[in-house]
């Protein structure tokens, strides 16, 4: 449908009301021309009865004088008179006859000289009338006037005298009259007309003014009220609208202002809390991803580049569990509190405005986890001593749930355009080296490089066959031999898993046990070995001093299931394998790293009668006192210290001092990794309990223990 604006309507409105307007006055004009012909016409009517009745009153007056002069030559017949008297009437130009006639009607004179007519009836439709009539008779037609007077001689008539007057020169002179009457009629209506012109054009300049007037003073405003409008309906609320007015226009404009300022005001709130941090008061992930995408396009074109670090506390999880959420929230302030002044320490005086924003930002990523963005400078410089100023940060102590606490953090560096040319991608490496840096041991930074893509994505194909193999029977379960020293009899072994990959041969179970910890595996992958250990290990045979036990490693992923005490106990029962038989390995830092859980899961384990072994020890930090806390019933020194017994001094005094410890405890001490005889002789030597290494036998499938084991106790009975 047409849409009419404003001034169209305007238009519209004002053309009708001039046609309308034009339309009248043409009516009244028409109406009044009219009004004047028939005035006209009445006078012209008038003027034609005058002109009849003055032919009348001639023809009267002609026939009296003629009568009078007539009543002797009548009364005597005497002709000759009666012709000089009627002759010079006959020649007057509007008589067209003159007739004397007797008491009879008949025909005395007609004003010729042969009088042919002399003694004849008059003729025509008024002679009758005419030769009757007793006094003065005025009879007419369309072409004459006829008037008779009778002639009187003492009473007695004698007959009469009859002129006929034509009609024509005075019906002539009354049209002509008429005419000019209406003429003039004309002419006034017409001049009139004229009169009327001047004021209409005016009327119509007037109302074009008035367009011109609505249209600036009027439809302008509306019009800018209505683009105003439009724009805060855009979201552009910095649109001004200035105006002097002092109507109700300004006012409506001046308050479509206030609106928009006011609209500007809420916008800036909700943007506010939709991309900040409510906890902390940092960007959030939104606003992040929002900035890093604005400064990699203005980046591709303009050349700047920008550093994205991506910040992961380390063992953050510990202060939730330990201290509760609320700890938790008050540590995580803190921690965005420094990594905000440490920002502005690496700050360059001159910011290159490219987020159009503030620069340089950090943002809460979510949970524990922040990304700094920085853009120009020396990328790398800036980013190492941001990096270093974040660990200098976390470290010193915060005030967390009334306690002081320290943190570590693990920081990946990326580079943009170096690295990744979009967002996702440059988040993904960010990912990657933080990942790469906790791999490499926690509280470093570390680079990306492609080769962590690689390796990532290696993560990413090898989770997808572990799954496969956890399906299809892909892994199986070596036993390695644990010697009791003294004695050198087969005291247990321990459960390795075995990953035979269709494609790249054996996986170390370093690999992939940390993949299956980190893609959610681990609970599947952790039942699968302590289900095929427990199968194995019933059918181990009894040698001096009862069978062996079987020692499984448990992650500390594990250990975080509650249920995880229960589910042991029963896969024990549904085996047959009494629960003094298992032993389960843990990390240390896997004890340090969610202790209340695995407190409680170990105690109930330990109530079970499962024996608890913390695996790798020296490795961690929780020192020797830390032993005392733990419930354990066992330590394995790692193998680092055993590989370096003969060498390194330090190794040994430490060795001998965990032995020490571990027998004033009363738990045993396992050493690993004897590779030597050398090595097992000093531990002996020591007094260590258990031994386990390649030098008293490798990790091997369950038929080949089997077989060992056979040997062993055939060799035994020999010997009973
Ligand atoms: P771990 O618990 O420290 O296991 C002992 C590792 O030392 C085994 O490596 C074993 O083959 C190796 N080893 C034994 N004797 C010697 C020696 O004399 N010299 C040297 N250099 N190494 C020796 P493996 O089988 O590659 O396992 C590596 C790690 O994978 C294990 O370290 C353990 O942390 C993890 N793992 C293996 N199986 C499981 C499992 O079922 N569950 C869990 N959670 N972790 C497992
Ligand atoms: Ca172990
Ligand atoms: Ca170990």
């Amino acid at each position: 449908m047409l849409r009419l604006g404003l001034k169209g309507r305007y238009a519209l409105v004002a053309a009708t009301a001039m046609v309308v307007l034009a339309l009248l006055l043409a009516a009244i004009a028409i109406v009044q021309r009219d009004g004047d012909r028939r005035t006209a016409g009445v006078a012209g009517d008038e003027v034609r009865a005058l002109g009849r009745m003055a032919l009348e009153q001639r023809g009267r007056t002609l026939a009296h004088v003629l009568a009078e002069a007539l009543t002797n030559p009548v009364y005597f017949v005497d002709l000759e008179a009666i012709g000089d008297f009627t002759r010079p009437v006959l020649s007057e130009p509007d008589v067209r006859y003159v007739l004397v006639f007797d008491a009879k009607g008949r025909i005395l004179h007609d004003g010729s000289s042969a009088i042919a007519a002399f003694g004849q009836s008059m003729e025509g439709p008024m002679s009758g009338q005419a030769a009757l009539a007793a006094s003065t008779l005025v009879q007419s037609d369309a072409s004459l006037v006829d008037v008779t007077e009778p002639l009187f001689l003492g009473g007695q008539r004698l007959g009469g005298v009859r002129i006929g007057l034509s009609r024509e020169a005075y019906d002539r002179a009354a049209e002509q009259a008429a005419a000019a009457l209406m003429r003039n009629a004309d002419r006034v209506a017409a001049e009139r007309l004229r009169a009327l012109a001047w004021p209409l054009a005016g009327l119509l300049a007037l109302i074009g003014f008035g367009l011109w007037l609505v249209a600036t003073k009027l439809v302008r405003p509306i019009r800018a009220i209505a683009a105003h409008a439009r724009a805060l309906e855009e979201g552009r609320f910095q649109q001004h609208l200035d105006t002097a007015r002092g109507d109700e226009l300004g006012d409506l404009m001046r308050s479509m202002s206030a609106l928009g300022a006011s609209l500007a005001a809420h916008d800036r709130d909700v943007r506010r809390l939709a991309y900040v941090d409510s906890l902390t008061g940092l960007p959030n992930r939104l606003m992040l991803r929002e900035a890093l995408a604005r400064a990699m396009m203005v980046g591709r074109s303009s050349g700047t580049g920008l550093a994205l670090l991506f910040i992961d506390l380390d063992d953050f999880k510990r202060i939730n569990d330990t201290l509760g959420h609320d700890a938790g929230d008050e540590a995580l302030a803190q921690v965005a509190h420094r990594l905000e002044s440490r920002l502005a320490a690496v700050r360059l005086p001159a910011q290159p405005d490219v987020t159009g924003s503030a620069g340089d930002m950090v943002a809460r990523f979510g949970g524990d986890e922040f990304v700094a963005l920085l853009f120009g400078g020396d990328l790398r410089a800036r980013a190492r001593q941001f990096a270093e100023g974040v660990f200098e940060a976390v470290r010193e102590p915060l005030a967390a749930g009334g306690r002081s606490v320290h943190l570590n953090a693990s920081i990946g560096i990326t580079l943009f355009p170096d690295d990744g040319d979009d967002p996702q991608g440059l988040m993904k490496c960010g990912d990657i080296a933080m990942y790469e840096a906790k791999q490499a041991g926690k509280n470093c930074y570390r680079y990306f490089t492609p080769a962590m893509t690689r390796v990532a994505e290696e993560r990413l194909h090898l989770e997808h066959d572990l799954r496969q193999a956890l399906a299809g029977g892909g892994l199986a379960v070596h036993y390695q031999p644990i010697v009791e020293l003294r004695s050198g009899r087969i005291a247990g072994a321990e459960a390795l898993l075995r990953w035979g990959h269709p494609q790249r041969g054996l996986v170390p179970p370093m690999l992939f046990v940390g993949i299956a910890e980190d893609f959610g595996l681990i609970a599947e992958l952790g039942r699968f070995a302590l289900e095929r250990a427990c199968a194995d290990a019933v059918r181990w045979p009894d040698g001096q001093g009862g069978a062996p036990f079987v020692s499984v490693n448990l992650s500390v992923k594990q250990l975080r299931d509650p249920g995880l005490p229960r589910e042991i106990a029963a896969t024990l029962a549904r085996h047959g394998l009494p629960t003094s038989r298992l032993h389960v390995e843990l990390t240390e830092s896997a004890l340090l790293d969610s202790e209340p859980l695995a407190l409680t899961a170990l105690a109930e384990m330990r109530r079970l009668g499962i024996r608890i072994w913390l695996d790798d020890f020296g490795t961690g930090f929780s020192g020797l006192s830390h032993l005392r806390r733990v419930p354990v019933d066992g330590v394995k020194i790692d193998r680092s210290f055993v590989q370096d017994l003969l060498s390194d001094r330090e190794d040994l005094a430490l060795t001998s001092a965990i032995m020490a410890m571990a027998g004033s405890l009363g738990i045993e001490a396992i050493a690993e990794g004897v590779e030597t005889e050398a090595q097992l002789e000093i531990l002996r030597n020591l007094r260590c309990d258990l031994g386990q290494g390649f030098f008293l036998g490798h990790p091997v499938p369950q038929e080949e223990l089997l077989a060992v084991l056979a040997v062993l106790a055939r060799g035994l009975r020999a010997e009973g």
